[in-house]
Formats: structure tokens, sequence, C-alpha cells
């Protein structure tokens, strides 16, 4: 069977990345069965409306790789795909309810309907509308809500997650179908918008379980087949037991995309997120994940959001692309080079060697300016550094001086010379690695870090490596 699934976001500016994982799996199902993946924009709740967040929604999709086969800018059979513009199919689907007594017009004035509920509060009791159903309903027109027509009852429905529920009469209500303005509910557009659009799997947040009656109830009064049930388990925030909200620290994903985040490294994170598929793998490819991604595995407990987790698997997939098409991740660099940053081969040699370190491809703006124009000679970070603290002044220019001898002595100028010659001078200095390359690096650099030292004097070259160090010693002479 060929599943169709969707995700159906509500553009209300910030797309939480929570939201993002609810793209992902209906993606991957879709891909299992070479089915349909849908993009629906559900925004009919014209209050909330945020200019421009449908294009962060087809940024974020387009970044992660998950394409969607109908949607915005795709179109499709089943469109449109905006739930604004399918008002007409939405007024049609009433009228079928209208038609067999299952909704009504309802012109109870609002501060009535407070009063009710005001009342329940205080005696209470959970406020049900079809407790209050008006005795007689005036015909529907725009204007007025439309409400359901409750006939509560038992359900029961298996959820891909949550395994066998019931549904008692008490979770179905009079709710509303379709707003005064003539727009549907959330309730109502997306039943009807999943069985025109043919949607097989409904995947979504587990907030919603608790509606469930009343769209139980709605699949029934409609004659509608249910389609598969998958409620997602809450993210939780980094502690404690609440669930990721905004001010988590979970940035949006156009955030860790600035940040030097690669999307290959996001998918996997947020797949993984509350889904594993039992063995040790931790990176997964799109591929893998299509190949892998099994409903079963979903996790009952909320997933922690661990932006450590993030960061680490970025740098993982960072080694690993280098590995496959090194030019290729060094193209998608360009953003993320410091400004003096001019020289393209460089760029390249760079890359190269301190690729491997790199957490973020945004390290790459703190960490390089040293390879393309010298560093402002600091000499508090020399002595500041722990092993070199020992050492009087004389004794680092001492060693600076030989460093320099020996440096210079070499004709061919490759890591593996360079190799050679450390290995030497710590033998004849009697120093410690820490102490001697420490000393070396940071007169190259004053950076706190940096590659491979025989690779980064290298890239650096002989003659830019001497005039650094020989600078360190006029510095301490001018002190
Ligand atoms: N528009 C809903 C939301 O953003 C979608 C829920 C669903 O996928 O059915 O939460």
């Amino acid at each position: 069977m060929k599943a169709v699934t969707r995700f159906a976001p509500s553009p209300t500016g910030y797309i939480h990345i929570g939201n993002v994982r609810s793209a992902i799996y209906p993606y991957l199902i879709a891909k299992q069965s070479n089915g349909r993946f849908i993009l629906r924009i559900e925004d009919t709740d014209q209050a909330r409306f945020v200019a421009g967040a449908t294009d962060l929604i087809k940024e974020t999709l387009t970044w992660l790789g998950l394409d969607w086969d109908e949607g915005p800018d795709k179109g499709g059979e089943h469109g449109p795909y905006f739930q604004s513009q399918r008002r007409t199919i939405y007024h049609e689907w009433a009228k079928r309810l209208i038609d067999c007594g299952r909704a009504y017009a309802d012109s109870t004035p609002s501060e009535t309907i407070a009063k009710y509920r005001e009342a329940s509060n205080r005696a209470k009791q959970p406020f049900l509308y079809r407790n209050h159903r008006p005795a007689n309903s005036p015909a529907w027109e725009i204007g007025m809500p439309l409400r359901f027509k409750a006939m509560p009852k038992d359900y029961d429905y298996h959820d891909e997650v949550f395994g066998d529920l019931h549904m008692g009469p008490e979770t179905q209500d009079d709710i509303i179908l379709i707003k005064a303005d003539g727009l549907p509910t959330y309730n109502f557009a997306h039943i009807v918008d999943d069985a025109t659009m043919g949607v097989t799997h409904v995947l979504r947040g587990q907030e919603y379980l608790p509606s469930m009656g009343n769209y139980l109830a709605l699949y029934e009064a409609l004659g509608l087949e249910r389609p598969k049930f998958v409620h997602l388990p809450h993210i939780l925030a980094p502690t404690g037991n609440k669930k990721l909200g905004k001010r988590d620290g979970a940035k949006s994903a156009n955030d860790y995309r600035l940040d030097g985040i690669l999307p290959e490294a996001m998918l996997n994170f947020l797949a993984c997120l509350g889904w594993n598929d039992g063995s040790e793998q931790e990176l997964y490819s799109k591929q893998d994940l299509i190949a892998k991604f099994d409903i079963s595995r979903i996790q009952h407990a909320g997933a922690r959001y661990d932006e450590q987790k993030l960061i680490w698997l970025n740098g993982q997939w960072i080694r690993r692309l280098f590995a496959e098409d090194a030019p290729a991740l060094f193209a998608r660099t360009a953003e993320f080079w410091p400004a003096e940053a001019t020289d393209m081969d460089r760029r390249f040699q760079v890359f190269s060697i301190i690729y491997d370190r790199l957490k973020t491809l945004g390290d790459l703006k703190t960490m390089t300016s040293y390879f393309f124009v010298d560093p402002a000679i600091n000499l508090d970070m020399i002595e500041q550094n722990k092993p070199l603290k020992k050492l009087s002044e004389a004794e680092i220019c001492e060693l600076l001086r030989r460093s320099i001898a020996k440096l210079q002595a070499i004709d061919n100028w490759t890591p593996a010379h360079l190799q050679d010659a450390l290995n030497e001078l710590l033998a004849e200095t009697a120093q410690k690695p820490m102490t001697l390359f420490g000393l070396i690096r940071l007169s190259v650099s004053f950076a706190p870090f940096s590659p491979a030292l025989p690779d980064t004097l290298n890239v650096l070259g002989k003659a830019t490596t001497l005039a650094r160090l020989n600078a360190v010693i006029a510095a301490y002479a001018r002190d």
C-alpha cells in the first residue's frame, strides 16, 4: 500500500524545531512505500497568521531535503493546499452534516455561552456545550458558527504509538465546525482535508489525543474510514519535565543553519529524538532513515532535547561528508569564513586540516583568522598558559630562538619534515610537548586552539612561521 502522509503546519511565525520532527516522520513513511508526502498550510486562524511564516516553513523543509510531492509551489490533484482557499470544500462537507441532522447553526450570543461556562466552573463540572444545545436553530449562514451535534458514545481505536485507546462519551461535544467568519476550525478542516487528500497516516503531536473522541465521532458522522493514527510523544525541554518551548534554547531551523549546523545533522538529530532502530548506529543519512524508519520503534516517553547531541552529530557529519567529497563540503562553507579569508586556495588548505575539529561550520569564523592575517601579539596569553607559566622570559625567548634555528634548517617544508624537526627539538630541549609545542602554537596563532602543529605550520608556510616567531622575541625585547 502506498502511504499518503502530510505535514500540516500553521503559519504562525516561529517554527518550533519539534514541529519539524512532525514533518520528518511522515516524509519517511511516504518515501518508504513510494507514496505521497503533502505539505498543507493550516491558515484558518486568521488572528494568529504571521506574514512570511509559510516561506519559512518551505525553506526549512527544503533545507532538510524534505521535498513535498504536493503542496504550495508544487500543486497536485488535491489542491488547493492552503486551508483558507478551501472554504467551498468545507462548506460542502458541512452541508452534508446539516442535511443528516448532525450539524446546526448556533445563534447563541457569546455572553450567554460565557455564562454557561462560568456556571460549570463554579459547579466544578467540565463544560460541555451539548448540555446547553438550543432547542431550535436558524438556517445556517456566514456570521453564525456551525456546530456539530454530538451523539456521545464509546469509541475504541488504535494508535500506532500509544496502542489501543478508548474515548468515552464525556470526550464528545458540540464542537464548532465552521466559525462565524466562514472558515473551518482545525477540528473539522483536518478531517475533511485528510479524507479528500487520501491521507493514510495522520502523524501529529500527542496534544491532539484528548480530542480524539470528537474526531472519531466526525469520521463516523461523515461516513469516512479512519486513517492510521500516529501520535508523537512530546519533545521535552533540556531539563525538568516540561515540553520543549520557545524559551528552552531550541532555535529555529534557520538560526541553526546560520550557526553552521548541517541539514544532514539536523535531520539525523530530529529523526532520532524518540526513535532508534535498536542498533548502536548514530549516523543516519536520509536514505538510511527511509530504509530503517519504523513507526513501531517510536518511543512512548517524551524525548529530551539535547543540543549537545546535535552539535556532536554535526561534527560527525562534517567528518563523514569531508571523507565522501571534500570539495563539495568545502563549497558549502562559503558564508562561514572570517572576512580576512579572501584567499580561496588557502581556505581549502585550512579547511583540510581543521575540518575534523569543527563542531559547526560557524567555528571557521572564530578559529581560522590567523591563517590569513598576522594575529595581534598578546604576551599575556603566553604568560597565562599553564605549562608556560613556569618559564622565565629569558627561557621562553631561548626556546623560541632554538625553534627558529631548527625550522630554518628545513629545506622541504612538509608536515612530515616538520614533525621530524619538532620531535628533534623536543629531545634537544628536554621540554614536554605541551610546553614547547604550546609555545610555538601560541606564537604563530595567538589562538586557544589550532589544528595539529605540523599541519598548521605547513599551511602558514616557512616565511610566515619564522616571521611570527621572531616577532614574539622582538615583542619581549620591547616589553
Ligand atoms: N496545524 C496543526 C498544528 O500546527 C497540525 C496538526 C496536524 O498535523 O494535524 O499543530
